[in-house]
């Protein structure tokens, strides 16, 4: 049956990974968490129970103008679809309720506000729902990237109705995860999470010196394919166009700030290989699914890991082989802490950028780095990222790992990388002795290596995957699955010393 719906009005003949899973979960009426990457079929995941199940399905989507784009897309493939928002007017609104009533229309998009008014409340308590789906569920986090306060009020959904609720995201770490779980109040809920390994893109990450002219050399060797150039400013998107125009080259810029109709044209004259480079803000991107992207370039740091992974996720979409290049200069890091001065969340936004800094500054596989962020336990080196393609020298630091996350054990996870150093260096602050820390195995165990050493194995472990920070608990470091590995199975650990790893960070800014 399922398989029939899925030629029938999707025209494909498989499933990609966990989409037949999930919507098996639907159609046996479970709440679910799917956590997918960009580009890997989340909408077919309630699309097709929506199509296969009576009644009418809600979809809460944040996005206007994606809201547009999917009813467009299912009512080209003859499903009735409709949605409601701001721009649609009463009378409108009226007939489409009719439609939904009669049954005609069997998935209902809507914009968060419109779900949590009155009206739109009194309407769909009279309804057959087959079900909810709530896309880009980060936004109810307030430690996802993209917090949305409208989003948190949600929650009424699972006490009022019975219809299975169906959460969707591209990006959350386990924090995040269970944030939206616990929010949402989904009923013993099943999680569904794909992996966010995407072998075809090679990972560089350059210092953020003579970036014009390695852009030019970088392009060079990239004729005719497409590509995107990721800016922090307006002005910056237009700059960088208009010098790579100066050049001979087939850019174009795209920001937020210009004309609904330019930026229209911008957008499709890429699609359609018309022009070769998008010089553009993070506004550009979202629900564009151009597959042959072939290189991601971020002219300045992103803000945070989500935000890099996404963009960078805009290219090879195709599977084939796409390249990405951040540039990483403190400067950057300056100007994205003075926008985090000025909002409520300054704390986690800090954390969030200096774990995206850590990334830049890795001396360990950097797809290591970003998978284990998103907890996803990984346990080799790539190969395709330039730490991998130009490894450092290496040392068995497998005792110092050790030490490390005994102590961490011991402490029972509750305390922070400051005073985890501290106990490792045996220090007589009186926190420690007031704890009884003084008295574990670790404690004074890692005396001959100093605090500033310590804290750049710490960074690489971090890095590994080998412990993570509870930033919704004071920072406190927590053991990880790949943890127990160190502890129990004497797996062994790589360090890069402290001396080859500032060495090697000044040779690169040297290059
Ligand atoms: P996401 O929302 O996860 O970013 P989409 O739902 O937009 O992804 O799907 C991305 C693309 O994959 C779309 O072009 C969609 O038509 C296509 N797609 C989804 N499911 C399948 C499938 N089973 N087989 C082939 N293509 C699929
Ligand atoms: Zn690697």
């Amino acid at each position: 049956m399922i398989y029939e719906t899925l030629r029938k009005y999707f025209g494909y003949e498989t499933f990609r990974p966990l989409q037949e899973e999930i919507i098996q979960a639907i159609l046996d009426g479970h709440d679910c968490l799917a956590i997918m990457p960009t580009g890997g079929g989340k909408s077919l995941c309630f699309q097709l129970p929506a199509l296969v199940q009576k009644g009418t399905a809600i979809v809460v989507s944040p996005l206007i103008s994606l809201m547009k784009d999917q009813v467009d897309a299912l009512r080209a493939n003859g499903i009735g679809a409709a949605y409601l928002n701001s721009t649609i007017s009463p009378s409108e609104s009226i007939q489409i309720f009719r439609d939904v009533i009669s049954g005609k229309i069997k998935l209902l998009y809507v914009s968060p506000e419109k779900l949590l008014s009155q009206d739109f409340y009194r309407q769909i308590k009279t309804i057959d729902i087959s079900l909810f789906a709530i896309d880009e569920a980060h936004c109810i986090s307030q430690w996802g990237h993209d917090f949305r306060p409208e989003y948190t009020q949600l929650n009424f959904l699972s006490r009022e109705f019975k219809a299975p609720i169906i959460a969707l995201t591209a990006t959350a770490d386990r924090i995040t995860r269970s944030d939206i779980i616990q929010q949402l109040g989904l009923r013993k809920p099943q999680t569904y999470i794909s992996s966010f390994d995407r072998e075809n893109l090679s990972i560089t990450v350059l210092p953020g010196r003579e970036k014009y002219e390695n852009i030019k050399r970088f392009i060079g060797k990239r004729k005719n394919q497409s590509g995107i150039i990721y800016c922090l400013s307006r002005k910056q998107t237009e700059q960088l166009a208009n010098k790579l125009n100066g050049e001979g080259l087939d850019a174009v810029s795209y920001h937020a700030g210009m004309k609904d109709s330019e930026r229209q044209a911008a957008q499709e004259d890429f699609i359609n290989d018309r022009v070769q480079i998008v010089c553009a803000t993070v506004a550009f991107g979202m629900g564009i699914d151009k597959p042959n992207v072939r290189w991601v370039i971020h002219y300045n740091l992103p803000k945070n890991l989500e935000s890099y992974y996404q963009e960078i996720g805009r290219a090879g979409r195709d599977g084939l082989p796409a390249d990405t290049l951040l540039f990483y200069s403190y400067r950057d890091v300056l100007t994205l802490k003075q926008f985090i001065e000025e909002s409520t969340q300054k704390d986690l936004l800090t954390q969030k950028l200096e774990r995206m800094q850590q990334f830049a500054d890795a001396r360990t596989c950097r797809r290591r780095v970003l998978l284990n962020y998103f907890n996803e336990a990984y346990d080799e080196d790539c190969g395709n990222c330039d730490v991998c393609q130009n490894p450092p020298a290496v040392f068995d630091g497998t005792v110092i790992a050790q030490k490390a996350l005994s102590a961490i054990a011991r402490v029972k996870e509750q305390i922070s990388s400051g005073l985890l150093i501290d106990i490792l260096r045996g220090s007589a602050r009186k926190e420690l002795i007031d704890n009884g820390w003084a008295e574990i195995k670790t404690y004074g165990a890692g005396r001959d290596i100093s605090y500033r050493d310590w804290q750049e194995y710490l960074l690489q472990l971090l890095n590994m995957g080998l412990f993570e920070v509870a930033y919704n608990d004071g920072n406190k470091l927590k053991l990880t699955s790949l943890s127990r590995d160190v502890l129990f199975d004497g797996k062994k650990i790589n360090l890069v010393s402290p001396e080859e790893a500032e060495n090697r960070w000044k040779q690169q800014q040297e290059k």
